[in-house]
């Protein structure tokens, strides 16, 4: 079995677009890039330069009270990256936000902030379920994971 000390969990890439999610989330902010165009003011994701809506390059980003749903999840099976291997088995949520329904984030549903991604097992998983999103530090980066309402 892998050590997981050694394999490093993969971690986001981040672009000059994206960037602002991730220095809102070191902060334990969780925000979505909208259209600053008074007239649209539509969310987007992911981050992108232009509005879909009015090709507006006018961004904000908008603060989310960080409650969501469980859209999907998986348990993924092997083979699985090494470091991986170690956690399994462990779930990948697709998660809905209650502020937005229509973005949908993905990550980890976890015990606690900063608990593995096999903390919660999957039989506890419900699609639908309540969730709230918590950070964690992972290998240098703050990212949103997100636990049950009730566990
Ligand atoms: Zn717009």
């Amino acid at each position: 079995m892998a050590d997981a000390k050694t394999e490093p969990l993969l971690t986001p890439v981040v672009d000059d677009d994206g960037a602002p999610f991730w220095e809102y989330a070191a902060r334990g902010e969780l925000r979505i890039q909208a259209c600053a165009k008074d007239a649209c003011g539509e969310l987007r994701w992911p981050p992108r330069p232009c509005c879909p809506h009015c090709q507006s390059f006018d961004t904000e980003w908008r603060r989310m009270t960080g409650k969501a749903r469980i859209w999907s999840y998986a348990v993924p099976h092997p083979p699985l990256l090494p470091a991986y291997a170690a956690l399994a088995p462990y779930n990948t949520a697709l998660v809905e936000l209650t502020d937005a329904p229509r973005i949908r984030l993905a990550g980890n549903v976890v015990a606690k902030a900063g608990a593995p991604p096999n903390s919660v097992p999957p039989d506890r998983l419900r699609i639908g379920a309540r969730v709230q999103v918590v950070f964690a530090d992972q290998a240098g980066f703050v990212v949103p994971q997100w636990v049950l309402e009730r566990p």
